[in-house]
């Protein structure tokens, strides 16, 4: 496991190339990892791999550039995986995309939805919250946080070939518990095993859920699938890791062998 610091630059990345730090990585990697010059840093783009980089010049406490050495990772092709996702209150919401980005999401869309509760949503503060997770989990890329869009709105901007996985927790009968047992989902893991890998998007709701009109929506709509996570009604966000779990396990990267095939530039 590399101890080398790892750092996400927007800079373009090629042996020899110069990457200015910007104030906190450079209060990161002078005052916190006590870095001096010639020390190693690992760098990614996310267009270009991962390289490694030296630190060259150390301008006082909050300026510093580094200089690129070699390649250590070719950029991969990533998952295709998008979350939407109704946001919550502050922590959980910054759960949610933490671990989205640990789960390998690509693109994480907040939707708002008839009973969301937390219409607001910071998306520079959750950006540095992915940026984070991404150096922390070892990604080539960091996920693209979006404006919150309406649900409807957001389903419609997805491209027609992008499967929706739509965890439903409920059934349909108006007089049982939890809709009973009338077409209920089917387990999200026979879905997954029928369609295999693909464009995917899952969309988790809000803490109260959806609300019928938007269900019955959601189940009328060609490439929506509704799914279901068991017989437990989970917390939105253990529904979102455990959906996303489950897509990475059966139709994405968590079997992938490193094919180090580099990204179409
Ligand atoms: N509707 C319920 C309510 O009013 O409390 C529960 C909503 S649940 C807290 C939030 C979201 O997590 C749901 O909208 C659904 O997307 C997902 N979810 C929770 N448990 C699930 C399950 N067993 N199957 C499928 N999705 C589930």
């Amino acid at each position: 496991m590399s101890t080398r610091p790892r750092l996400f630059v927007p800079t373009d990345l090629m042996a020899g190339s110069p990457v200015a730090l910007d104030e906190n990585q450079s209060k990161y990697l002078f005052r916190v990892m006590r870095l001096d010059v010639g020390d190693e840093v690992r760098v990614f783009n996310g267009r270009h791999g991962e390289w490694l980089a030296r630190v060259d010049q150390i301008l006082g406490k909050s300026a510093g550039l580094l200089k690129v050495d070699e390649c250590l990772r070719e950029q991969r092709k990533l998952t295709d995986l998008h979350l939407l996702f109704a946001p919550l209150k502050k922590t959980r919401t910054d759960f949610v995309v933490e671990k989205a980005t640990e789960l390998g999401v690509e693109v994480i869309q907040p939707v708002i939805t008839q009973y969301t509760q937390s219409e607001r949503v910071r998306v520079d503060r959750l950006t540095n919250i992915v940026m984070e997770a991404a150096e922390q989990t070892e990604r080539l890329n960091i996920p693209r946080v979006q404006q919150p869009l309406h649900l409807i709105r957001a389903l419609e901007a997805l491209p027609s070939d992008r499967r929706v996985y739509f965890c439903d927790e409920r059934g349909d009968d108006e007089a049982a518990e939890w809709g009973g047992e009338l077409n209920r989902a089917r387990p999200m893991i026979d879905v997954l095993q029928d369609h295999g890998k693909g464009s995917a998007a899952i969309l988790i709701g809000p803490e109260g859920g959806f609300s019928p009109q938007e269900r019955d929506v959601l189940r009328k709509t060609e490439g929506i699938y509704p799914v279901s996570l068991g017989p437990r009604i989970l917390r939105a966000e253990t529904a979102a890791v455990a959906a996303l779990t489950l897509y990475q396990a059966i139709c994405d990267d968590w079997r992938a062998v490193e094919d180090g095939t580099g990204l179409d530039e």
